[in-house]
């Protein structure tokens, strides 16, 4: 069997899956910052993630997964300029900023179930973690590679030889880049410099005592430290977006290689983006879509904006359409209600063998997860589907049971009235029967094909 590989961004290659300490995968994601709702876009990285996670188990590793929290320090740019998104988000809500990070932390966790994203092992708050970074930091001052001005304690990136290596990026290229979308600071050496420790910021509610003056840690040294406070100081895989490559990830390398003095990480994943544009709702109450919550609102299933994201490959971007979400939809539905009585690849045992190992081939090849869903398509076979559902979580087993599942007489009279209003084109009444059959407890999910009506599940 071929082994698992994943195309590595430090040398733009696919490289076999080699864990220092098998059979454990040390896996670090970056979390999100909670300030506000995730967007789909975000989710989409988080569905790449988990199908990460999800292949490394099925192929019998043991995986340690630490995804962090961002509660404090990731500035309204991906630099240090501009204001804490926390503290910003915090004001315009009224709240302060500790409410807010709980609220958003929890919205994000509901969020991710609905998607079927299991949870990782460990999910630590930045705030919960100062400690850890100051240590990280005074490694660093030990090691010279740190200056302190009066906007903070700074990392000094002419100390690092090899600064800019994941991205490729040379000092000059970050130069213009850094004018370009930066507000300058003045007080820094260097414009790729970047802050470790931020001081002398008295309206910044969230602030921690340190040897150099009362302050509040930076967004990069919040993963460093708690990466390496979980899974030491080189580990397997590290994985984020792709906005993440020229920025934060650099930084998050060149302070922990620096502090350490050897390799940070031995595998770098990227999920390319969504691409949203202004695609709006128009199936509920208007405005855009953005959150999961806006596509459950106009009707969709999250398992079908799960299905939606497997149809790109995680190194593609992805246009995101209404349109495609309800192709997505009537794709999901054609899996649930694939008969396992009409199942012919089942019987043959070598024949379905052999399939399943050209699914699982086409997976582990860097997550080839698009090419595992036209070949399960194509084979159309329920059990070849449900083998690979540990993989990607389509919930097949439940799915199957409830649409199987008899209406009780009074929903399924609704039900029938609902279809009649529909085909005679009476809008008005059939949503009003679609908001009855809501109110007793049912999800309408509705395309071209019919109606599923069902038990809601959350
Ligand atoms: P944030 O909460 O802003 O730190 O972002 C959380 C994750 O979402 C990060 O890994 C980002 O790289 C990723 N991300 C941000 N925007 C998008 C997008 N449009 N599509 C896919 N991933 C994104
Ligand atoms: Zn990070």
């Amino acid at each position: 069997m071929p082994p698992l590989s994943l195309f590595n961004t430090m040398t733009r290659a696919i490289e076999p899956l080699t864990p220092a300490d098998p059979p454990q995968v040390r896996l670090y994601c970056c979390g999100p910052t909670v300030y506000n709702y995730a967007h789909i876009g975000n989710l989409r990285t988080y569905i790449f993630e988990d199908l990460l996670r999800r292949t490394l188990k099925f192929n019998g590793f043991d995986v340690h997964h630490v995804m962090n929290i961002t509660d404090v320090g990731h500035m309204t740019t991906d630099a240090d300029a501009g204001d804490d998104k926390m503290e910003v988000a915090a004001q315009r809500e009224h709240k302060s900023p500790w409410e807010l990070a709980r609220f958003y932390e929890e919205a994000f966790f509901h969020d991710t179930s609905l998607l079927n994203i299991e949870r990782p092992d460990v999910t630590p708050r930045a705030t919960e973690h100062v400690p850890e970074m100051i240590a990280l930091i005074e490694r660093l001052e030990a090691n010279g590679c740190t200056y302190v001005t009066s906007e903070g304690v700074y990392f000094d990136t002419s100390r690092d030889e090899d600064y800019g290596k994941l991205a490729r990026l040379q000092l000059s290229e970050q130069r213009q880049g850094a004018r370009a979308e930066v507000v300058e600071d003045v007080t820094k050496r260097h414009p790729s410099d970047f802050v470790l420790w931020f001081l002398n910021k008295p309206t910044h509610i969230m602030h921690w005592p340190s040897k150099w003056g009362e302050g509040y840690p930076g967004w990069h040294i919040e993963c460093s430290a708690m990466s390496m406070r979980y899974l030491g100081e080189t580990f397997d895989l590290h994985c984020g977006g792709v906005d993440h490559i020229p920025v934060h990830h650099t930084n998050e390398i060149a302070q922990s290689e620096s502090a350490t003095g050897h390799p940070f990480v031995n595998c770098w994943l990227h999920g390319e983006f969504l691409l949203m544009d202004s695609e709006k709702v128009s199936k509920s109450k208007g405005g855009s879509v953005n959150t999961l919550q806006s596509l459950i609102d106009a009707g969709y299933d999250p398992l079908a904006y799960r299905y939606f994201c497997m149809q790109a490959h995680y190194r593609s971007r992805l246009n995101f359409s209404l349109d495609a979400l309800d192709a997505a939809t009537t794709g999901l539905r054609r899996i649930y209600s694939l008969s396992p009585e009409s199942d012919t690849l089942a019987r043959g045992r070598e024949d379905w063998m052999e399939a399943r190992q050209e699914v699982l081939d086409a997976i582990n090849l860097d997550l080839g997860i698009p090419t595992a869903v036209g070949l399960l398509n194509g084979y159309g076979s329920f059990s070849l589907w449900r083998e690979f559902d540990p993989i990607l979580g389509l919930k097949l087993d439940e799915r199957k049971h409830q649409s199987a599942e008899t209406l009780p007489p009074e929903a399924q009279r609704i039900r029938e009235q609902r279809a009649a209003a529909r085909a005679a084109k009476d809008w008005k009444l059939s949503d009003g029967l679609r908001d009855e059959l809501i109110a007793m407890g049912y999800e309408v999910l509705d395309s071209a094909d019919g109606d599923i009506v069902r038990r809601k599940l959350i």
